[in-house]
């Protein structure tokens, strides 16, 4: 490709709306530009990586037996309504009628479709196992689209559904996906983490994620260096303790705390460490609000409260005036003693002696609290998330926490959409078999974002090679002065592209400081530099993205270098 027609145009400035460095860098660089938010145009530079990707998962899918099929991006509501989804899915899905005032989404995704296929083409479990694939786009109306193409609302995903004529079997088709994902992960060359994870509302028991491991990520992944245990934040568990506690030491005493609101506020007017204080959290219930007590230093996890029995999931924090009505105080205040309402308590909090809580009455806090004496001896649950050196399941270990961009995601699904669409196939013995289903997919835009996360500079991309839209940048200084230089960069750039690399032929006429620039900034792995001092030396110079100096070669052994940097 000749520069000079390829219509790339780079920025210099950096986007004021892009918050991460893979938003700033596809942007400054042209491989994709902003229509609205959450929408995104890939932009030929763009869409030549978006096509690397999805060459190589398609050849995983098919290497792995997935039959690659398209189903519309528009689903008509009937089916939502079936399975329960188009109440549940709520504000994320995106509703719309046709001229017949019919009801349609525009899909955020396809068990409900792939079912209906599915109970229409399968018949007998002798046409089992199948598994479709597809490379689509979907629509998710996010409540906060950002990092460009990471969490927009518009994406292409590849998903993929997979039936069985039972559990073992999809078992055996599970463990089919977890090879061919960790295959596509590696060939693309990032690095990852598979993870186990919610099943969210997409229903259904096993699930793991990979993860590209980034600071950025808005993941949290939780995983032990002494065993192979990895898990998504939302889901690492925590445990009771050995159940010995410090004894009592305090008397409760009720204190006046003017202003305080927060658990900082409370440990500044105290003089006394957050991990000494709890706080009381009122949630919604089914039969009213319910009460979720922490350790003033630990976070909620939202995914493990919302699934305890009486509390409403999703999770919703109940408003000022809810909070009022069933304690009598404001939330700045509120605690476990002599509390009205159901109440969970997480395991940490059960260890502690001699804590600080809210009294529920506004403005005062009790010090010196103790269970068995100031309240019951507590059932404690497990509350919260896991922080660095919690110890890790299986009792051998602590746990760590990294950051982590989720690009695919697999589940078990069970029968849930099989028994909602009635998606069954005749046994050997003629009987009717609702179908075990699983769903993969894999974040085929955000892939684009998480790699360039994972590899940049300061100057730009820095593409893993299986990613990188050209192979190589071909430079020549002062083409349009020297003939020489003309002829000699012509010549390699028709030899470079017969031997079927992908060359990009900086034949611009401007200064070479901005060829460098700019060839760094859209992170072509290898550089080549024509000048005409280095033809009179019968050399070129040579340049790998990740090196620090570029080195002269000679013409051959460049040429050979770069033939055999693409034999993969
Ligand atoms: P997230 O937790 O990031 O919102 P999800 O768990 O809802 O994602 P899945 O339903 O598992 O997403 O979808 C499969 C894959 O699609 C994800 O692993 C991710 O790579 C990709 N994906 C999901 N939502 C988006 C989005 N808004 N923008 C880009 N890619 C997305
Ligand atoms: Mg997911």
């Amino acid at each position: 490709m000749r520069f000079s027609e390829f219509g790339l145009t780079t920025l210099k400035e950096v986007p004021a709306d892009a918050e991460i460095v893979s938003h700033k860098l596809m942007l400054r660089a042209g491989l994709i530009r902003r229509l609205a938010s959450g929408l995104f145009t890939w932009m030929p530079l763009g869409l030549r990586v978006l096509r690397k990707v999805e060459a190589v998962v398609r050849e995983e899918m098919n290497r792995a037996g997935a039959l690659e099929l398209l189903m519309p991006a528009v689903q008509p509501a009937e089916l939502w309504q079936k399975t329960g989804r188009w109440d549940q899915y709520g504000p994320l899905l995106l509703r719309m009628h046709d001229r017949h005032q019919r009801e349609f989404c525009f899909g955020p995704t396809h068990e409900e479709v792939i079912t209906d296929v599915a109970s229409r083409e399968l018949r007998s479990y002798k046409q089992l196992p199948v598994n479709y694939y597809q490379i689509q786009t979907k629509f998710r109306d996010e409540i906060r689209p950002r990092f460009g193409v990471m969490r927009s609302r518009e994406f292409i995903m590849k998903d993929a559904y997979s039936f069985d004529i039972d559990h073992d079997g999809l078992e055996v088709s599970y463990q089919k996906m977890h090879a061919a994902y960790s295959a596509i992960f590696e060939r693309l060359g990032l690095e990852f983490r598979i993870v186990w994870a919610d099943s969210g509302e997409i229903g259904g028991s096993k699930s793991q994620e990979f993860h590209v491991i980034a600071d950025s990520g808005e993941d949290a992944i939780a995983y032990c260096d002494s065993s192979d245990f990895a898990s998504n934040i939302e889901t690492a568990p925590t445990f009771p303790g050995d159940g010995k506690r410090a004894a009592a030491t305090k008397e409760l005493e009720k204190i006046a705390t003017p202003g305080v609101k927060t658990i900082a506020d409370l440990c500044g007017l105290l003089g006394i460490e957050a991990s000494q204080t709890i706080k009381t959290l009122i949630v919604e219930g089914d039969d009213g609000p319910v009460a979720l007590v922490l350790r003033g230093d630990h976070e909620l996890n939202a995914v493990k409260a919302q699934k305890l029995a009486g509390v409403a999931s999703p999770l919703t924090m109940a408003d000022d005036k809810t909070i009022r009505e069933a304690t009598g105080s404001a939330a700045g205040s509120l605690g476990p003693v002599d509390m009205d309402l159901p109440v969970y308590i997480d395991h940490a909090v059960g260890q502690l002696a001699d804590f600080s809580c809210g009294a529920n009455e506004e403005g005062f806090h009790y010090t010196g609290v103790n269970f068995g004496r100031d309240l019951a001896e507590p059932e404690t649950v497990d509350l919260r998330n896991v922080v660095a050196g919690d110890p890790a399941p299986g009792g051998e270990g602590t746990l760590s926490i990294a950051r982590g961009i989720e690009v695919g995601h697999i589940f078990q699904l069970g029968t849930k959409y099989s028994e909602a669409l009635g998606a069954t196939v005749q046994d050997q013995d003629g009987k009717d078999r609702v179908m075990e289903m699983g769903c993969y997919g894999i974040g085929i835009t955000r892939i684009v974002g998480a790699a360039i996360e994972q590899n940049h500079d300061d100057n730009g991309i820095i593409w893993p090679a299986p990613l990188a839209p050209f192979d190589v940048v071909l430079v020549p200084i002062n083409m349009h002065r020297s003939d020489a230089v003309r002829d000699a960069a012509e010549a390699l750039y028709g030899e470079l592209t017969d031997a079927g690399l992908e060359v990009l032929f900086d034949d611009r006429d401007v200064r070479p400081g901005v060829k460098f620039a700019d060839a760094e900034l859209i992170g072509i792995p290898h550089r080549l530099v024509v000048s005409e001092r280095g033809l009179g030396a019968g050399e070129l110079e040579y340049r790998h993205r990740r090196d620090e100096e570029s080195r002269n070669l000679k013409r051959e052994e460049a040429l050979k270098l770069l033939k055999e940097s693409t034999i993969s």
